[in-house]
């Protein structure tokens, strides 16, 4: 437990207030997008933060982690940066791997606003996405697993609130256990023309998430895994070395 706290402790240290530009290769084989944007901030928390800026904190931190073992990647998106869907998944041609990154919410029969922020304890946990109608649906399965294991290492727990059967949800698990849905008609998901997937890292108008969501051992974590993940991913031969 110890060697754990040290490792996140000095990972912590390591992730250095800045956007990961400096480590971002123009033929990056892996490409973060950071969801939503100033603008367009997604979901609102329950402490009032808005998603687009948790996105931005979780690329940050998977940035740093992934230069740690000179993996090379790109970002959708500086972290002030306007951009529509479509133009999120235009390059992906020939790319290994699209990771779209998110923070989630739940649907608003569920939602109450004591502070004047939506707030809900519902639903906790991440999730992953995957859409059928992606060119490369099978791969972007093999690397949501790898993904959701090692994120259930880690000891995170899937949130299930997304296969419930009322409207907005019912969502099919593709595999319960590691927290794995197909959503067909997310729009980087079908767009990106190579395999994709779509990660909600924590339920943030849940204040337990939402504080979880906030931690740098939690940021890292998931960094870690996403790192692991793409490791094996490559070794597998699914990304070029
Ligand atoms: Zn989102």
């Amino acid at each position: 437990m110890c060697a754990v706290q040290g490792l996140l402790a000095c990972l912590c240290a390591c992730l250095l207030c800045c956007w990961p530009q400096d480590v971002q290769s123009a033929d990056a084989a892996i490409i973060l997008d950071p969801g939503h944007s100033k603008t367009q901030y997604g979901t609102m928390s329950c402490s009032g933060g808005q998603e687009y800026a948790y996105n931005n904190a979780l690329v940050e931190a998977i940035g740093h982690v992934f230069q740690e073992k000179q993996i090379r990647f790109r970002t959708t998106r500086g972290p002030e940066q306007e951009m529509d869907l479509r133009e999120r998944t235009r390059g992906t041609q020939g790319q290994r791997l699209f990771v779209s990154i998110h923070h989630d919410s739940a649907q608003e029969i569920y939602i109450t606003y004591p502070k004047g922020f939506p707030c809900s304890d519902h639903a906790a946990g991440y999730a992953i996405f995957v859409s059928q109608k992606n060119p490369y649906y099978e791969e972007s399965l093999r690397f949501a697993r790898l993904f959701g294991a090692n994120l259930r290492a880690w000891g995170l727990r899937p949130s299930r609130h997304h296969a419930e059967k009322i409207p907005g949800e019912h969502r099919q698990a593709l595999d319960a256990e590691l927290g794995i849905y197909r959503f067909d008609d997310l729009v980087v998901l079908k767009s990106a023309q190579c395999p994709a997937i779509l990660f909600e890292a924590a339920v943030i108008i849940n204040p337990k998430d939402d504080a979880l969501a906030r931690s740098e051992p939690y940021k890292v974590i998931i960094a870690l895994s996403l790192r692991n993940a793409v490791q094996r991913f490559a070794k597998a031969g699914r990304l070029r070395p």
